[in-house]
């Protein structure tokens, strides 16, 4: 039985660094510690979006500390795939440095769709760039794809794939998460619970996906951060804090 006392982080929040969240890093540290957390993950916009901050919120994220009131935060981005070849708005070494995070998802008006092939040819050469560590909300019905495809591909390059607890407020995307739940478990893919919230009083708010992640029997030791060892070996293999 998956809980919600069981998870550790979120990885995927926004700031008002990004125009149409509303709440600070301090606000959003705050949160996380009275939900039990003990990492955040910072993931503004990536820079082609419209209303995202100037790259220089990115390459200054060092000033954020470390660890804030017993919370590690982890300073990140949600990149734009900007194309169907799997290339994101993370352009330069520079740039890549002084991030530690990254959730590739596409994005009106970022990129707009296109064909299913397309989508799958794009996420398939996502994962193999080696500084991504998850597909975020791939439940977005316009941007199709083979999940059978993908979700082989994702385990083979132990990437992410991300079940994104507000897009289970819209009915059709809940119903495609659990398709998506259900191949992620028929291909071992590891999975990543995050709230992507906009305002602080989101941040850890799980309860639609462990609803849908016990519905579908999902294994608990795919979900990366419903465990602090679990999650704390796969950021040591992964990421450089
Ligand atoms: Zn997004
Ligand atoms: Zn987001």
């Amino acid at each position: 039985m998956i809980e919600k006392m069981k998870f550790i982080a979120d990885m995927h929040t926004h700031t008002i660094a990004s125009d149409h969240a509303y709440s600070t890093v301090m606000e959003n540290v705050a949160f996380a510690k009275k939900n039990g957390l003990k990492y955040l993950a910072i993931t503004d916009h990536g820079v082609k979006m419209p209303d995202s901050p100037h790259i220089w919120h990115f390459t200054n994220m060092k000033a954020i500390p470390r660890e804030i009131d017993g919370v590690k935060v982890v300073k990140g981005v949600e990149a734009n795939i900007t194309d169907y070849d799997g290339n994101i708005d993370v352009e330069n070494n520079n740039f890549y440095e002084c991030i530690e995070w990254i959730v590739a998802s596409y994005h009106h008006p970022v990129c707009m769709p296109s064909s299913k092939a397309e989508h799958t040819n794009s996420y398939i050469k996502l994962l193999d760039n080696p500084r991504v560590n998850a597909i975020g909300h791939c439940v977005t019905i316009d941007f199709d794809f083979d999940f059978d495809e993908v979700f082989s591909y994702c385990t083979k390059k132990d990437k992410l794939i991300e079940l994104n607890n507000s897009r289970l407020n819209r009915t059709a995307e809940a119903e495609r998460y659990k398709e998506i739940l259900l191949s992620c478990k028929k291909h071992g893919t590891k999975i990543v619970v995050n709230s992507d919230a906009h305002f602080c009083t989101r941040i850890g708010e799980f309860e639609k996906s462990i609803k849908l992640l016990n519905e579908v029997d999902f294994p608990e030791d795919l979900i990366i951060n419903a465990d602090l060892i679990r999650f704390e070996n796969y950021l040591q293999k992964h990421i450089k804090l």
